[in-house]
């Protein structure tokens, strides 16, 4: 390689994988092992000191899932990562240094599902709490920040509406009142947006998802941007004060920009353990060669799918932000500029029971709970995933009973259409 910085699509085939050390192999082995042999008892004791970088047992670092976290970190622009055994596992992980008992994130209230659940229930079980409030109303933001607040918490494209976050404003709204920012970057991937270029400090995934882009890994990874200073505010002891949990070290002053990511594997993985394996490494390392490639795809399609089905009478409302339609249209240019994802949501006439024979009537698609798939994937959250709520619950997190989430996947764009229109035809009883 030259001097000049690589392209994204070089980063997700090069970054973090040199060729083997022992044996030369082309591609990042998967190093199935749990321990590794120390030189002698000085080498054992200096890795243990953080005194020298290497590796020690499989819960804390292993390289093949250090090839991942490397590239994920140069696609994101971020100086260090930390992958995790899930996305869930990596939003804990995200917030576990920052965090302690009475102190809050605030956070967006368009948000994975899944999310608002870990934020507003689990996560009290370690004294933690969230607030949500809109995260298009800088003042809403500003207004729910206390002093025990240290975390500030959004998606770039939210589902399961394909709402486009501001991030140029909730960045400038989090600089201001001196905090993290965390950004879920699932749905929008490296490739459309780099939330850090935006003033996050650190960018969580879900690997499971577009990552490794086929459905066959449950993983998550944080990124961190090494720009927070951790020392300023006094609010972040685990980062910049003694340690207790690590001998009294101060991460902030013995590691500068990688104190996060350094604290994470030294305290947060050795002692939460939700590490990622070698093999579940493997596979998202293989999907990343190609996330460029698949993402211009998803979004071709979704263009072309979302189109089309805006111009159909039995259609009610589709919500991918690349619509003139949209209401979060203008910040495509702003914020995703190589487009706006593949996930949005789609209004049938008919209500529930339409969708519900929408779904069932799909023969391409395939009705899970998953998104980010080669495969076009459907969901009708009403009756499952949303399924909790009451109707003004569900109509709020945009998941109205007559809506399905769609996550359009990279087949060729006239046979989802094909799928799509068949399918619409058995469940209003009307064809285009
Ligand atoms: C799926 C998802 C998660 C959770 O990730 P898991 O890998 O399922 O634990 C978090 N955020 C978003 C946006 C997701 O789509």
């Amino acid at each position: 390689m030259t001097d000049k910085q690589p392209g994204f699509d070089t980063l997700a085939i090069h970054a973090g994988a040199n060729p083997d050390p022992a044996t030369g192999a082309r591609q990042i082995p998967i190093y199935q092992t749990t321990a590794y042999v120390f030189r002698d008892a000085d080498h054992a004791a200096k890795l243990f000191n953080l005194q020298e970088v290497g590796y020690i047992y499989s819960r804390l670092t292993n390289p093949t899932v250090g090839a991942l976290a490397e590239r994920v970190a140069a696609l994101e622009g971020g100086v260090g990562a930390v992958c995790c055994s899930s996305g869930h596992a990596a939003q804990i992980m995200a917030l576990f240094p920052l965090m302690g008992p009475g102190c809050n994130v605030v956070a967006s209230t368009r948000l994975y599902g899944g999310t608002i659940q870990q934020f507003s229930n689990t996560i009290r079980k370690f004294g933690w709490s969230a607030k949500f409030v809109d995260f298009d109303d800088a003042d809403a933001i500003k207004a729910a920040v206390d002093d025990n607040t240290r975390a500030i918490f959004c998606e770039t494209i939210a589902n399961p509406g394909g709402v486009i976050t501001d991030l140029e404003l909730v960045g400038k709204v989090a600089a201001e009142v001196g905090l993290p920012l965390i950004v879920d970057n699932t749905t929008a991937t490296p490739y459309l947006c780099r939330p850090i270029d935006f003033g996050a400090t650190l960018v969580v995934h879900s690997a499971t998802k577009y990552l490794t882009g086929n459905g066959t890994v449950t993983g998550g990874v944080v990124v961190d941007s090494g720009k927070f200073d951790w020392s300023a505010s006094g609010k972040f002891p685990s980062l910049a004060a003694p340690e207790p949990a690590y001998h009294g070290l101060n991460f902030h002053a013995a590691l500068g920009g990688m104190a996060f990511t350094f604290h994470s594997i030294a305290v947060g993985l050795r002692d939460l353990g939700m590490t990622m394996n070698p093999q579940g490494a493997h596979y998202t390392l293989m999907g990343i060669e190609t996330l460029g490639l698949r993402m211009e795809r998803h979004v071709a399609n979704a263009k072309t799918v979302a189109e089309w089905l805006e111009a159909d009478p039995r259609v009610e409302g589709v919500t991918w932000a690349g619509l003139a339609s949209s209401p979060y249209h203008d910040r495509v240019a702003r914020i995703v500029p190589k487009g706006a994802g593949a996930l949005f949501t789609v209004g049938v006439k008919g209500g529930y029971e339409a969708c519900v024979k929408l779904v069932d009537s799909l023969k391409l698609f395939s009705h899970v709970a998953n998104l980010g798939d080669t495969r076009s994937l459907i969901i009708h959250p009403a009756s499952t995933t949303h399924r909790q709520l009451d109707e003004a619950a569900q109509v709020k997190a945009g998941a109205a009973p007559n809506v399905v989430r769609i996550s359009i996947g990279i087949e060729t764009a006239a046979d989802i259409i094909a799928d799509l229109d068949q399918a619409l035809t058995a469940a209003t009883g009307k064809s285009r």
